[in-house]
């Protein structure tokens, strides 16, 4: 069963009206979401694991990385639900909690909060800088020749003006390596561009071959 569907089939494909949670009751709820986001891991986030076989494995090799894949894994990520107006979604990081608002998420949410949830974890260890550090040039490296003007794109993503907007709401953590997952996942699920960071960020063309 694909994603979608697990969503569809419990009424958890909001169109903002439908307080889904509540209808199959948080346990249920939870626990779907939870597999939901395991399926995706493995489908689109084995880089951000550092998976064998992924574009950022080669950092780690000749070494076991089944323990470090395990703790960067969603699975060790908390869901919870609460009211939170117009925003769908947000990571916390203190508690490591992915919330989802009541009356309104979708799959683009769940998608949106399961990088920050990534992208924070990294950041607690002290070798973390260096992991992030490399899945941005990863990321980079496997975008660069697919976007337009990707160097343009992450320059005006990093204007002050830009990233201190979204500050000044409370949004942070939309760093390069946040843009490029983003733009990766759009690729490979065939999404509108920005569908997963958020319609402020610059809009990037895709390069179709000729
Ligand atoms: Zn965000």
């Amino acid at each position: 069963m694909t994603f979608e569907q697990i969503l569809k089939n419990n009424g958890l494909m909001l169109d903002g009206s439908t307080t889904a949670p509540r209808k199959i009751g948080n346990t249920a709820a939870k626990r779907q979401i939870k597999e939901a986001m395991i399926k995706y891991e493995r489908l689109y986030f084995q880089d951000l694991i550092y998976a064998h076989g992924s574009i950022t494995s080669d950092i780690f090799s000749g070494i076991d990385t089944r323990d470090i894949t395990a703790d960067l894994s969603i699975a060790n990520v908390n869901i919870d639900f609460k009211d939170m107006g117009k925003c769908p979604g947000s990571y916390e990081r203190d508690t490591n909690t992915i919330f989802l608002n009541y009356f309104y998420f979708d799959y683009f949410t769940l998608l949106h909060e399961m990088i920050h949830a990534y992208s924070d974890t990294l950041r607690k260890y002290d070798y973390g800088y260096s992991l992030r550090n490399y899945a941005t040039f990863k990321l980079y490296e496997h975008l660069r020749g697919k976007i337009k003007d990707i160097e343009g794109m992450i320059t005006k993503w990093l204007r002050f003006d830009i990233q201190n907007g979204l500050i000044d709401q409370g949004r942070i953590g939309h760093d390069v390596l946040f843009y490029l997952k983003s733009i990766d996942i759009e690729l490979q699920l065939n999404f509108t561009p920005c569908e997963v960071i958020g319609y402020e960020a610059p809009k990037y063309e895709v390069i179709r071959a000729a």
